[in-house]
């Protein structure tokens, strides 16, 4: 039998249960009801145990009578059957006994019993008394229970429910092979929420998701806050292809836009599935599993769900090596950059230089996208750029005493662009070495730049106050809303390298890079061509009206810092220059 974590009632609760297998017994109690001025609309009276359970399963009562010694077994194998199928008990129970035991009363109430009353000195004040205090004590405990297994904020269950209830499906996945699943769901940036707008906005996203999770989960399945942003639902008796089905509807529900004042914020979440399957020995297991897909999904761009295969549970391996490893490697500075440079298509100069981040880790280069995830993902944001800007900003320096047109292009993380620190940090940083701020270009991605729209505006408006040039990169990919642009302080588009690199099976693309580069230039903004990787692709972004170029035919990111006087670079804009 599985253990219902609420009472299951459909009908009319105001009645008491008898459980007693002598007529006379019965009889007796009866009387005495009438003489007490009792609550109960109805009295049922049931002869065996088997019925009573029966009976509470259908509809508990409001109180109940429990003969100790009955044809098929005793109150103790009652109320530990009680405790077995339910986690808060049902009713209040008042055993009868026939004897005047102390010790065993006393074991009846641990075991739950409310109260316990001796058949022989019993009158109608003392059940009145018991029946009273009994209903009082079991309100109290479930009072009680529901404090300490659900959670207050959005009304779920909370962790010990969860586990309670894990573990209750897992013993009866191991028992009679009944398949269930769990899911993890973790808020995609719930901590900017927070940090942006404060801890009462963060509290209602909750309670929104807390009920959007509910009205989509069908009653039988478990919902629980864990802590946090992070929550956790059990899918009982369910198969493999019905769990991923809802994993999705849960993505799909969880993805909209939240509203708290004048904002509205576009929200979303990720979740992880894990199956009870036949390698589970453990309830831990299986948390890490849903907790392996939660991170996967996440890694993959959030606001999706992933589910657990064990090829996954390889890379993720890798990936916390790769986590654990990297303070080390900022700390000792093992991380390098690689320069490529920025080609000006109306002179065929190197105008500017793009810094890349590179990290040789375990006889291999990891990718740069993986170094920053990790990077933010460990809060390593302040140490890396304090060490990214300090490196690449002294480089500037030093090749601005050979060319003080030189300019420098930084990445920054979308997501840290609100972080009022990383950009005060890099306005030190630039008048520390007295770089003239318009040399300095920061990139954002455009895909993240929407989740903050106004925190990120505000920000990039003291960048360019200050001087600093504003690119958005990889434009294209993702809302590439102009509406949105114009109110950026934004001075470059970079124009993704997919544009330019599938341009032979998509032609099309020609006329979007027309239209954006026009677009653009209407704006007061310039154009970047990126994935320019031979001499048709520089033309073709040439003609299409692009200012700037940038990609492998005009020079690889490099790690040496003598770009600028011997790179291949050099040779393809001399070539260049000869061709016009
Ligand atoms: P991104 O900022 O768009 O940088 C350009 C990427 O395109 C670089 O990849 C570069 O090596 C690659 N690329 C340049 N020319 C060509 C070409 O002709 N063909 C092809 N196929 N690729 C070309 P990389 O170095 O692997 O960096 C990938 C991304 O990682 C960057 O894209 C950037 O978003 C991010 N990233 C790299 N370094 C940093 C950093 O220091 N901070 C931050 N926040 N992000 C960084
Ligand atoms: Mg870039
Ligand atoms: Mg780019």
């Amino acid at each position: 039998m599985s253990k219902v974590h609420k009472i299951v009632n459909t009908g009319d609760q105001n009645f008491l249960l008898i459980i007693e297998d002598s007529p006379e017994d019965t009889a007796y109690y009866l009387r005495l009801l009438k003489r007490i001025d009792h609550p109960f609309r109805k009295v049922i009276t049931v002869a065996s145990l088997t019925e009573g359970l029966k009976s509470i399963d259908e509809n508990a009562p409001a109180c109940c009578l429990l003969d100790n010694f009955l044809t098929d077994g005793t109150a103790f194998d009652f109320l530990n059957h009680l405790k077995n199928a339910y986690i808060n008990s049902p009713c209040p129970i008042i055993v009868i006994t026939g004897q005047e035991d102390t010790s065993t009363a006393v074991k009846l109430m641990h075991t739950g019993a409310q109260d316990y009353l001796i058949k022989q000195n019993m009158d109608s004040p003392q059940l009145e008394r018991a029946i009273f205090n009994s209903i009082k004590t079991w309100e109290l405990q479930s009072k009680i229970n529901q404090l300490a297994l659900y959670d207050s904020l959005t009304g779920l269950g909370n962790r010990t429910l969860f586990i309670e209830h894990l573990s209750r499906l897992f013993n009866e996945y191991q028992r009679y092979n009944r398949s269930f699943a769990l899911i993890f769901l973790d808020l995609d940036r719930f901590k900017l929420v927070n940090d942006t707008y404060g801890h009462e906005a963060g509290d209602v996203l909750l309670k929104q998701i807390g009920q959007r999770v509910r009205q989509l989960i069908r009653k039988t399945d478990i919902a629980a806050r864990l802590g946090g942003d992070e929550f956790a639902i059990l899918l009982p008796d369910i198969k493999e292809t019905k769990a991923n089905y809802v994993a999705y509807k849960l993505v799909k529900t969880l993805n909209f836009d939240f509203k708290w004042k004048q904002t509205t914020i576009s929200t979303s979440s990720s979740v992880g599935l894990a199956m009870c399957t036949k390698n589970i020995d453990n309830c831990n297991k299986m948390m890490r599993e849903a907790d392996i897909a939660l991170y996967q999904a996440k890694k993959l761009g959030r606001a999706r769900y992933s589910s657990f295969n064990l090829s996954l549970e390889k890379e993720i391996i890798e990936l916390e090596r790769l986590a654990c490893a990297l303070p080390h490697a900022l700390q000792y500075k093992q991380l390098q950059v690689a320069w490529q440079p920025i080609v000006n298509v109306a002179n065929q100069q190197v105008d500017c230089v793009e810094a890349l981040i590179r990290w040789y880790y375990n006889k291999q280069w990891i990718n740069p996208l993986l170094i920053i995830d990790l990077m933010l993902e460990r809060r390593l944001g302040d140490v890396f750029h304090k060490w990214l800007f300090e490196y690449s900003l002294e480089q500037l320096s030093l090749w601005r005493l050979d060319n003080n047109n030189i300019r420098l292009s930084l990445n920054l993380p979308a997501n840290l662009c609100h972080d009022s620190k990383i950009i005060q940090l890099l306005i030190e940083t630039i008048k520390f070495y007295s770089i003239p701020p318009e040399s300095v270009t920061v990139e954002v991605t455009e895909t993240h730049l929407m989740d903050f729209p106004e925190e990120t505006r505000k920000k990039l408006i003291i960048l360019s106050d200050f001087g600093i040039r504003i690119a958005i990169d990889d434009f294209g990919t993702g809302y590439s809303s102009m509406k949105y642009l114009a109110n950026l302080p934004c001075n470059i588009l970079k124009i993704d390298q997919t544009f330019f690199l599938t341009l032979k099976e998509n032609p099309r693309n020609s006329i979007i890079i027309e239209a954006i580069t026009a677009l653009a230039h209407r704006m007061k903004m310039q154009v970047v061509a990126e994935g320019i990787e031979s001499q048709e692709l520089y033309q073709t972004a040439q003609s299409l009206g692009c200012d700037y170029v940038q990609g492998h035919w005009l020079g690889e990111p490099n790690l040496g810092s003598n770009l600028l006087s011997n790179s291949a670079c050099q040779e393809k804009i001399h070539t260049l220059k000869k061709t016009g």
